[in-house]
């Protein structure tokens, strides 16, 4: 019997109790970065040696951290369902859980990409981009990342597979970063859907979804458990 496909939407809120800092509860801010300065094309062009930094303390940082119980229980539908993870997140802990099937909408922390080609795609090995780092062609790493006002080269296949959904779940986004925070739109009316975030996200005029008003730790476990039976 084929297993029933279940799709998973992440934001930056599952990782909060692994202790990477979302978005929303930073202010805006990265720790003392304004995120202009840091995660636009504009900043990378403007100051290179600022951008490296920032990625280079959020990587020491992710790298540091480890895969909460929210994490795991993903891991858990694994053994009954078809589980894909769509991901905003650049962090790995996702894949650290052991999750099988993650597609990252807004790049990899881990990963290092040309400046002239940007089909050259590097793992990194510790923890920094260096300025003067350079690809097979001769032009400076970047991070692979998207940054804010750049294309989500993923976009699409993401909202293939969330039209192709029996269960969707959406875990801890705020739902205000375009265009991903469209997917909802594209999972079919008839769909049972779940989203597990403890403050409100406006989610009017989403066919059969249940929320579920909890921490990632606490209320995705508690799902989890009852998909599971
Ligand atoms: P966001 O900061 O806009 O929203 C985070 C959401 O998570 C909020 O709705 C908040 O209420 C919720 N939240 C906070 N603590 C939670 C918890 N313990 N359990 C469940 N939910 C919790 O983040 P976003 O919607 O992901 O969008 C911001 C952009 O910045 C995205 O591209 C995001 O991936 C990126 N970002 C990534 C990371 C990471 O890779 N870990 C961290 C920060 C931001």
């Amino acid at each position: 019997m084929t297993k029933q496909k279940i799709v998973v939407f992440t934001g930056a809120g599952i990782s909060a109790e692994s202790g990477i800092k979302t978005f929303r509860d930073s202010d805006g801010l990265w720790e003392e970065y304004n995120i202009n300065d840091v995660a636009t094309p504009q900043a990378w062009a403007k100051n290179r040696e600022l951008v490296l930094e920032f990625y280079n303390k959020r990587r020491k940082q992710t790298q540091e951290a480890q895969p909460n119980l929210a994490h795991k229980a993903l891991k858990e539908l694994e053994k009954k369902y078809d589980v894909t993870i769509i991901t905003q997140n650049i962090d790995d802990l996702h894949e650290r859980a052991g999750s099988k099937k993650v597609v990252h909408l807004h790049g990899e922390i881990n990963k290092a990409r040309s400046t002239l080609d940007e089909t050259l795609v590097y793992k990194i090995k510790g923890t920094e981009i260096k300025l003067g780092e350079k690809c097979e062609r001769g032009s400076q790493l970047r991070p692979h990342i998207v940054w804010f006002g750049e294309q989500v080269p993923m976009m699409d296949v993401a909202y293939k597979m969330a039209a192709e959904a029996d269960i969707f779940i959406v875990v801890g986004t705020s739902l205000v970063v375009y265009p991903a925070a469209g997917i909802l739109n594209y999972v079919a009316p008839t769909v049972p859907k779940y989203m597990i975030d403890p403050s409100d996200v406006n989610v009017s005029g989403i066919k059969n979804l249940t929320i579920i008003k909890q921490k990632a730790s606490v209320g995705l476990p508690q799902l989890v458990e009852e998909l599971m039976k």
